[in-house]
């Protein structure tokens, strides 16, 4: 079933394009909806990526988009941390 009307809100978008600050190397992540990702290898380098200081996981700091939860009730409503 696809509904006519136009949701009130947006879905959350689910592909974050992460930027490895060491190499630069980007590569598109899906996100899971239902968990943070603190870890996230490097595809080019294998440099471990661990989230920034007051960012919840690896998408909130590197990725192109932050994590659902950020996006859907905004900064610090992720209780994952
Ligand atoms: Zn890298």
């Amino acid at each position: 079933m696809i509904p006519q009307t136009s949701p009130a809100t947006k879905p959350p978008v689910l592909t974050s394009v992460l930027t490895c600050p060491v190499c630069q190397h980007a590569q598109a992540e899906q996100m899971p909806t239902d968990a943070c990702q603190w870890f996230y290898e490097c595809t080019s380098c294998h440099t471990v990526l661990k989230p920034l200081a007051g960012d919840c996981c690896v998408f909130c700091s590197y990725g192109t988009v932050p994590c659902p939860p950020i996006q859907e009730q905004g900064q610090g409503a992720c209780g994952c941390g």
